[in-house]
């Protein structure tokens, strides 16, 4: 079976909407889906691990790489900056591989534009109110943050627009299916299956 080139799945949403849990859960279904670390100039949270759920670096380093151009992408959120990394990136398309962007609106924007064939996907939370909750559940972010965090929230949700999918996270398990249905459509799109099964497609067309 021929390999036909990966998609770039960006996936943007307010913080405490959830897509954290999505993303794991669609990693887990679709294991063939690369996700991208980003670059951060945030402090770990705990339980986060350098590599894992980000590279973790100084704003000096940050910088460094920025002016390197070594990002695809780059954003300053919450007064910390983040990156994707460009060469990464380049590496899994080359290799065919799906990928998935946990980005803000703004790196979305400039995904877009490096690449207009991406697909993005934006996750509401079920309410402001929700949201908030969530957010104070979570025990991780000191109240001022959280506080920073709402604040934004509405010029976010100004960019929903952009995006070619749009979840709303109100039952998880909803959501789940929901975001996994969106790459096994967009798999099966004739562009790519035609590419799949270039060799069974043939056969058919050969056959007596
Ligand atoms: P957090 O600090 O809660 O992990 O992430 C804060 C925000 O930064 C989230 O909206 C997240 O999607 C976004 N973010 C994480 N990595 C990147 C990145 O590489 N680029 C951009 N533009 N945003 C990112």
């Amino acid at each position: 079976m021929a390999k036909p080139g990966g998609n770039i799945y960006i996936v943007t949403a307010p913080s405490g909407a959830g897509k954290t849990t999505l993303v794991a859960a669609l990693l887990a279904a679709e294991p063939g889906v690369k996700l991208s670390v980003s670059y951060t100039t945030r402090a770990p949270r705990e339980g986060e691990v350098d590599g894992v759920h980000y590279h973790f670096v100084d704003r000096d380093a940050f910088l460094a790489r920025l002016e390197r151009g070594e990002f695809l992408e780059h954003a300053e959120v919450y007064g910390c900056y983040y990156g994707t990394s460009s060469l990464w990136i380049r590496e899994r398309l080359a290799e065919g591989d799906d990928i998935l962007l946990e980005i803000d609106w703004q790196g979305a924007q400039q995904v877009r534009e490096a690449f207009p064939e991406a697909i993005s996907i934006f996750i509401l939370p079920p309410s402001l109110d929700e949201l908030e909750a969530r957010l104070r559940g979570r025990a991780t972010d000191s109240d001022e943050v959280i506080e920073r965090r709402l604040a934004v929230v509405r010029s976010e949700i100004d960019h929903v627009g952009n995006f070619e999918y749009v979840l709303v996270n109100d039952d998880i398990e909803v959501a789940k299916q929901d975001l996994i249905s969106i790459i096994r459509a967009e798999r099966l799109r004739a562009t790519k299956q035609l590419t799949r099964h270039a060799a069974l497609i043939a056969s058919m067309k050969t056959a007596p």
